[in-house]
């Protein structure tokens, strides 16, 4: 085994240097979280990543989600050179933009109306403004552990130790405006109890409840039988938005997002990643009464780069590519996930190791632990994340690229092959963890 301060001394060499110039060496906060040190790329084509010392990884981060097809599909790509070969941005509308919407309007089983952003953190952000605006209410209720961007409104309780119920909301991280907090009502995730306790009480104030409609950033817990049902009672009785946060869910549950997967629909849900295959795209999409301040003009949403030819063909491309043969790509997404869910699961046992593989396949979370099933936010604050960072440094000298905190995402470029080879991978580093 290769001693990693030379495998990856190149990677090395440009982090210090980045870190001279760029704020943390990093351009987003996920990345500095890196295995050994933020590993510096140079070229991507299906399941694979090349690093900035040539050695070349199977790559399940798929840049945190959004590469749902592998790398530089070369439709995609083509689709994109097109529209850009036009023109960059018209800061007006154009007619992919429309042809998208009109997709997503078909699919989406909330999206009445659409309305295109450039990330998922500020979709989140123009949800609630939008459930502010039609409710006429404040506070916002959301979970433990959920992630909704980076934004003040939501970064309450994102990460362990996260509260103990009644608790006030703990800040994600310095600098998040503490007034904020007064806005926000955290609770556990799965638990309708909790909810219907706190809206008996509080339901007046409270403009939405948002939710992961799978808890993707830890976990990847799904939800309990009842439980997105039981929050859309719980709303229709308060006259609060239920918003679903599908931007990791978005297509990978299918290309109608969770909400169709399990057959509840919210009223207002914001999709990204996946939806823009690597390219800044995000959508707001929700029933017409509840995006009417937007038509209305009476709330703003806005963002000179929204809509823009390349994030917008790139949207299209993944739309039609899996849609083709009645979501081909989707189901080798699913049953790849699966099989390589079901196999570490069995590397596990086999290994007298306790892990605890969950999730429903086109992606899923790896942990340590001695809780076979994870529910709720609290069952996983416990997990031994140091086991965990050791299996991803081993799985990274084998060629496996991994995310950190546990989540795996499948693209369509997968391959048996591929899946065989990470078993095989997973083999020899959970062999020397045991
Ligand atoms: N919501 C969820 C569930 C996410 O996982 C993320 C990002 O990881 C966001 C929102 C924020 O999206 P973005 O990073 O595009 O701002």
């Amino acid at each position: 085994m290769q001693d990693p301060a030379q495998r990856f001394a190149a990677s090395r060499a440009w982090h210090e240097r980045a870190s001279r110039v760029l704020a943390g060496g990093v351009s987003s906060q996920f990345r500095a979280f890196g295995v050994f040190h933020p590993m510096h790329y140079v070229r991507a084509e299906g399941a694979r990543i090349w690093d900035a010392d040539g050695n070349e990884l199977l790559d399940y981060t798929l840049a945190q989600g959004p590469c749902i097809l592998g790398q530089s599909h070369p439709e995609l790509v083509a689709r994109v050179q097109r529209a850009v070969a036009r023109a960059q941005l018209f800061a007006g509308q154009h007619e992919e933009e429309v042809l998208l919407a009109e997709a997503l309007q078909r699919l989406i089983p909330c999206a009445e109306r659409v309305r295109f952003a450039s990330s998922g953190s500020e979709a989140a952000q123009a949800c609630i403004r939008l459930a502010r605006a039609v409710t006429g209410r404040q506070r916002i209720l959301k979970f433990d552990g959920h992630y909704h961007g980076w934004l003040d409104s939501v970064a309450f309780n994102v990460a362990p130790p996260g509260n103990a119920a009644g608790d006030a909301p703990v800040p994600w991280c310095a600098g998040v405006a503490e007034s904020a907090a007064a806005d926000v009502v955290c609770l556990p995730w799965n638990d309708l109890d909790a909810v219907r306790q706190v809206m008996a009480r509080q339901g007046a104030e409270i403009a939405a409840i948002i939710t992961e409609p799978v808890m993707c950033n830890q976990g990847c817990i799904e939800p309990v039988p009842g439980f997105l049902q039981g929050l859309r009672e719980i709303c229709d009785a308060h006259g609060a938005a239920l918003i679903f946060d599908e931007i990791i869910t978005g297509f990978r549950l299918g290309l109608g997002g969770a909400q169709a997967h399990y057959g509840v629909t919210p009223d207002l849900a914001l999709f990204g990643k996946a939806l823009g295959s690597g390219f800044p795209l995000a959508a707001i999409v929700g029933r017409q009464r509840w995006m009417a301040p937007l038509e209305a003009g009476a709330a703003y949403h806005a963002g000179t780069m929204n809509g823009n030819n390349a994030c917008v063909a790139a949207g299209l491309a993944t739309v039609e590519l899996l849609a083709r043969e009645e979501g081909a790509a989707l189901r080798h997404i699913a049953a790849m996930g699966a099989r390589l869910r079901d196999g570490l699961a069995v590397l596990g046992v086999r290994h007298g190791l306790k892990l605890r593989v969950q999730g429903p396949g086109p992606m899923f979370n790896m942990a340590f632990s001695a809780l076979p099933r994870a529910t709720e936010f609290r069952h996983v604050a416990a997990d031994d994340r140091a086991s965990y960072q050791a299996f991803c440094r081993g799985m990274l000298l084998e060629g496996v690229r991994l995310i950190e905190r546990g989540l795996w995402y499948v693209s369509a470029a997968h391959t048996e092959d591929d899946i065989a080879i990470t078993l095989a991978a997973a083999d020899r580093v959970l062999g020397r963890i045991a």
